[in-house]
């Protein structure tokens, strides 16, 4: 069934609202808990969706140990299948592999069954290369509707959301990107001070959902400028894993 048609047709036009701000919102809780701060203001956890990228990626996981910097991949499983390789350096040098889904549909708009494909081909992929099945999930654009949360709970992973969205893919040079992560720094400098709260998840892409070898260069230079600037304001960047110690739910 189609989440739009939920719900009496008098109270569509409202329900459809409310469905998709509870399917677009990074922080709405409507269709399932998600995690979309970490448990506290020190802790920054980076994420990386769209990989692995053959032309990125290595370059990347350089540039995350010059700074100790820990971070989280949601990877495609079509391209894993392509660098499993890849997927196995990124668990290697201590960072956490994700699902990102087999092929990065729109799930808002999928039938449970095909959800259910989409996670569970992932889900497998990843099993297979690395060990251990993946423990955490990001929606391809950030959309879920009300059969994704089933199937995640299923599965036994949980849903990782961000604070921040750059859109480093869209970047047109890698200036514009170090500002659009300015929000980072600022939010720090004032959340460090009360020394309680939360913090920051941010979503980069080091990889093309359209085609495998997406050139993502100005991801690699605003990190550049900013891993070294956010270090010394005392952030840590921690893996999802890291980020949260509230059980799972
Ligand atoms: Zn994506």
């Amino acid at each position: 069934m189609n989440p739009w048609l939920i719900g009496a047709p008098a109270i569509a036009s409202a329900a459809a609202g409310i469905v998709a701000y509870g399917g677009m919102h990074p922080r709405a809780q409507l269709f399932g808990q998600t995690i979309s701060r970490t448990d506290s203001p020190r802790k920054l956890a980076i994420t990386f969706d769209d990989g692995p990228n053959p032309s990125i990626t290595p370059k990347l996981l350089d540039l995350l140990d010059r700074y100790k910097a820990r971070a989280t991949f949601f990877l495609i499983g079509r391209y894993l299948r392509e660098c499993p390789e890849l997927a196995e350096e990124i668990a290697a040098r201590g960072h956490i592999v994700g699902n990102h889904t087999e092929s990065h549909p729109n799930l808002f708009w999928r039938r449970p069954a095909e959800i259910r494909v989409e996670l569970r081909l992932t889900h497998s992929a990843i099993k297979n290369v690395l060990g251990a099945p993946p423990r955490w999930f990001r929606p391809p654009f950030g959309l879920r509707n009300p059969w994704l949360a089933a199937e995640t709970r299923e599965l036994d992973m949980r849903v990782v959301m961000w604070t921040l969205l750059p859109g480093d893919w869209r970047a047109p040079s890698a200036e514009w990107l170090i500002r659009r992560m300015q929000p980072i720094a600022s939010r720090a400098q004032r959340a460090l001070q009360r020394r309680s709260g939360t913090g920051e998840i941010l979503c980069l892409h080091d990889g093309g959902h359209r085609e495998q070898n997406a050139d993502r260069t100005r991801t690699l230079a605003a990190l550049e400028h900013w891993l070294p600037r956010w270090r010394d304001l005392g952030l840590e960047f921690v893996t999802i894993e890291d980020a949260v110690s509230a059980p799972a739910p």
